[in-house]
């Protein structure tokens, strides 16, 4: 069932018919040279009951074009769009639009007064493949025409989105005797306007365009290409970012030699002072050695027999413990007392990239390069000892 044919070139449209001039054109030679728009097939104009009057292809002829659903309820459904749409100020509606091509045909056509805007509705009540809707869609805006399908109810999930309304009305829904009562069907669409009726959704739509447009299926794939790549990239970075910092701490360890491994057993014994374990590291700049220490005090009542295993801290703020003058005191005596030739490291405020704020870094002292505390804190343990204790008790 279709609602426009062509006659002489001019467009007959079934729903503009009063019945009287229905019966007049069926009875008339002109019927004879009525065809169809896209395919240019004969046509015949029929009537079904009081109010429905449609053309059909003449009996017996092939056709290739894609005219759309020709329910009765697919017809009562584009008549009233296209009222719909002509109660809109600024707009009218063409039934059954044949595309440029002759291909397809677009159930109706909102084609603004000034001719900068199209709108195509196309009323889908047959189910139809994920990949048909992306393929027609497609077509739509290609041929610059917003398209909205309106169908019985939800279409399944794809990841390109459709713009769709959801009517409820389907191939075998009852047909109001006034098409136009369709406007009033209660509908749920994905365009982001607000929801209501399909007559106050095709207003909202013209008036205020699409809200929230996804683009075409094309534009949606290709973003979500780009998505992907730029995510594919994210994770090769980290991944590199993650061998790169793992060679780091490998590198710095091959670097690291504990104080008594290279200049034999010698610890610094103080009354109540601090803790103070010590490795000697090479400057990942200049490949300098110097020393870097990790110290903690004694904590009143503490009684050891032996001194307590090192145990780096990975963060540091801007006051630390290493900085104290009791912890450098001890460094000093160390090295004066061992006749060790080891140069410390300094300590200068840096700016952690990671923390965002102020912290107190060990720096090398000839190029001042930073020592990353988060490096310095995965030293193995073999690579330090201790250099300064508190006298140390049986408990
Ligand atoms: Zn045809
Ligand atoms: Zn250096």
């Amino acid at each position: 069932m279709l609602l426009v044919a062509m006659l002489d070139g001019e467009r007959i449209d079934a729903t503009a018919r009063t019945p009287e001039s229905w019966a007049a054109l069926q009875a008339s030679e002109d019927r004879k040279r009525l065809v169809l728009p896209g395919c240019n097939i004969r046509a015949v104009a029929k009537t079904r009951g009081p109010d429905t009057r449609f053309f059909a292809h003449h009996q017996g002829m092939d056709c290739a074009v894609d005219h759309g659903g020709e329910s009765a309820q697919h017809l009562a459904m584009k008549e009233a769009l296209a009222q719909g749409i002509d109660a809109v100020p600024g707009w009218h509606a063409v039934i059954e639009y044949p595309h440029p091509t002759r291909e397809w045909i677009i159930d109706v056509l909102a084609i603004s007064d000034d001719r900068h805007h199209r709108v195509a509705f196309e009323v889908q009540l047959s189910s139809q493949t994920p990949a048909n809707y992306v393929r027609r869609t497609q077509r739509y805006f290609d041929s610059g025409a917003f398209p909205v399908w309106l169908v019985p109810r939800n279409l399944e999930y794809s990841p390109v989105r459709i713009p769709t309304v959801v009517t409820g009305f389907g191939k075998e829904s009852e047909i109001p005797e006034n098409h136009a009562d369709l406007l009033n069907l209660e509908i749920t669409h994905n365009l982001a306007l607000s929801q209501g009726t399909l007559g106050d959704f095709v207003a909202g739509l013209l008036v205020n365009g699409p809200q929230g447009n996804p683009g075409s299926p094309q534009e949606q794939q290709d973003r979500m290409d780009k998505e992907r790549k730029r995510w594919i990239a994210e994770q090769r970075a980290d991944a590199e970012r993650l061998v790169k910092a793992k060679e780091a701490v490998e590198r710095t360890n091959r670097g690291s030699v504990a104080p008594e491994k290279a200049f034999g057993p010698y610890t610094v014994h103080t009354e109540s002072g601090p803790f103070v374990w010590a490795t000697l590291t090479d400057c990942w700049k200049c490949r300098q050695q110097m020393m870097v220490w990790e110290a903690r005090s004694l904590r009143p009542g503490e009684q050891y027999s032996s001194a307590p295993r090192v145990s780096v801290k990975a963060e540091v703020g801007q006051k630390r413990y290493e900085n104290h003058p009791d912890v450098h005191q001890a460094v000093n005596t160390w090295i004066t007392r061992s006749g060790a030739a080891a140069t410390k490291a300094q300590i200068e405020t840096r700016h952690s990239q990671g923390a965002g704020g102020e912290y107190s870094a060990f720096v090398c002292p000839s190029c001042r390069a930073l020592m990353g505390q988060i490096y310095i804190a995965q030293i193995n343990t073999e690579h330090w000892s201790v250099i300064s204790a508190p006298l140390l008790r049986r408990t």
